[in-house]
């Protein structure tokens, strides 16, 4: 059994936008995929013909996409256990529900949805299972004839699943160890429904684990729950020795408080609980997502990873390749993560100063068109390379780096009262000869220059820079004054400090 080449999967049913918990469920079976040299698989789980969303397969492909987490085999990716969408693999799933059958571990239930209400009326809580079934409508209280006659006049039925009571059933779950539940506390649930001929997410998803070999089952704490059931099944069908390994990944908590994180919580604190824009079809309503709301995509999965795992020191920036190899599933937490999206900020803000500046460049140069302005590539990789640091966000750079491209048409007047001195005109239209005169503008023989000048006349540095920047800028911040200087080239410089002059006298 060891010796099972790991295969494990993300099975979304599309009913949405993909959450962010889910996301990280995808993220940490691809991270356990790689590192074992194993198999990813994207599997779809369609068969709740009611909460089908049309669009969300193909908003959660994209999510990966962008996200760089990339599945072996599945919907849109091929491989050699398809189908992968569950809605095309009907013919498979009525197969083992006759297995269930024929070996006495499933029945057939023709109980309506009135007839099962009159009995919750009836029995106060009120469990289909070992103590009421045979008081109920089905193939183990009807005769075999009864049974086919009702099938062949066309009754609908649904398939239950014969939970034999008082049993404790283990689940050995790599994250909660094991955890014990009583069978009598199960219902006869059901696996299949003759109405749409459609199997339900349990028996399903069993059957695909078994058939797509899956050896992990990773996913989101609410399947717990599940997984005694999911035991059992596999028990049933007599796929015990090849049964997956369980684990089940804490919860993602809001913020604030101890609920689980809902998009909400996204709404009320400013923050994306998708990874992409989200249009409902239904609603109209428009969700943010991490891309449109300008987060890189590295960081986004970087701050996942940390959501209910740690590397066991204070290491926290760690990229994708890095993950694969320190990631271990057995060091998850069993207790919820709090979701910190100001820890996502500044993961963003780590992850932009880490970029090469031309590809940084190349996502500015977009916003820098939208405001009409038209510069070379090489002068806003420059720009970028000096300014990245003080910005979270690409769209930050716009308000922090706009002086380069638009020379300022006010002053601010706070500084102008701090910075703008008596002798600043005077000052600065001797400084614009001066670099007028440069057939060298560069960087280094500017700051030469101008430091030889500020000495020879005996000038206050401070005042001189101040004021320079004052005329360049049109306020007080800003990089190194010939960094900006040498960006503007000599023409735009001299013309505007000749303007701050005639504007400030
Ligand atoms: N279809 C389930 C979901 O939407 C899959 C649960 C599982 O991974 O077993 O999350």
């Amino acid at each position: 059994m060891s010796e099972r080449k790991v295969r494990v999967r993300f099975a979304p049913s599309p009913t949405g936008a993909l959450h962010i918990g889910g996301v990280r469920t995808a993220l940490y079976n691809y991270l356990f995929a790689r590192q074992h040299g194993g198999d990813l698989i994207f599997r779809i789980e369609d068969t709740d013909s009611n909460r089908f969303v049309p669009g969300a397969e193909e908003y959660i492909i994209e999510s990966f996409k962008w996200l760089g987490i990339k599945f072996d085999e599945g919907v849109s990716f091929g491989g050699n256990y398809g189908p992968y969408r569950q809605s095309e693999r009907r013919d498979i799933y009525k197969k083992y529900v006759q297995v269930l059958l024929d070996n006495g571990k499933a029945y057939i239930a023709f109980d309506t949805p009135e007839e099962l209400d009159a009995k919750r009326k009836e029995i106060p809580n009120f469990q289909y299972d070992a103590s009421t079934r045979l008081s109920m409508r089905n193939s183990l209280s009807m005769s075999k004839e009864e049974v086919d006659a009702l099938i062949a006049e066309g009754k609908q039925y649904v398939v239950r699943f014969k939970i034999e009571p008082n049993e404790d059933v283990h689940v050995n779950d790599i994250i909660r160890g094991d955890v014990v539940i009583n069978s009598s506390i199960l219902d006869d649930k059901v696996l299949y429904k003759s109405a749409d001929e459609l199997p339900t997410y349990h028996l399903a998803n069993i059957v695909d684990d078994h058939l797509m070999e899956v050896t992990h089952v990773i996913r989101g704490e609410e399947w717990l729950p599940s997984a005694p059931l999911h035991v059992l099944l596999y028990r049933a069908f007599g796929w015990a020795d090849t049964m997956p390994e369980f684990a089940h990944l804490p919860l993602l908590l809001k913020p604030d408080g101890n609920g689980k994180l809902s998009k909400r919580d996204g709404d009320r604190l400013g923050f994306p609980v998708f990874p992409l824009e989200w249009h409902d079809p239904k609603t109209g309503e428009v969700s943010s997502g991490y891309r449109e709301s300008g987060y890189l995509p590295e960081a986004v999965i970087n701050f996942l990873a940390l959501l209910g795992w740690n590397p066991g020191n204070d290491q926290e920036i760690m990229s994708l390749d890095e993950l694969v190899k320190l990631f271990d599933l057995h060091r998850c937490s069993k207790a919820g993560a709090k979701f910190d999206y100001e820890k996502a900020r500044w993961f963003n803000h780590e992850y932009i100063i880490m970029k090469d500046d031309r590809e940084l460049a190349e996502l500015f140069m977009p916003i820098i068109k939208e405001h009409g302005i038209d510069v070379p590539m090489e002068t806003v990789v420059t720009v970028v390379g000096m300014m990245k640091g003080r910005v979270s966000f690409v769209k930050e750079l716009w308000d922090t780096c706009k002086f380069f491209f638009v020379a300022p048409e006010e002053y601010d007047e706070k500084t102008v009262k701090k910075r703008w001195k008596e002798d600043s005109a005077k000052c600065m239209t001797e400084l614009a000869d001066l670099l007028e005169s440069l057939d060298d503008f560069s960087l280094t023989h500017q700051e030469e220059v101008v430091m030889k000048w500020i000495e020879d006349k005996g000038y206050h540095t401070g005042n001189i820079m101040n004021a320079f920047r004052l005329t360049l800028v049109g306020e007080g911040k800003g990089p190194h004054m010939f960094d900006i200087s040498s960006v503007l080239g000599k023409e735009e410089t001299v013309r505007r400090m000749r303007r701050a002059v005639e504007v400030l006298k």
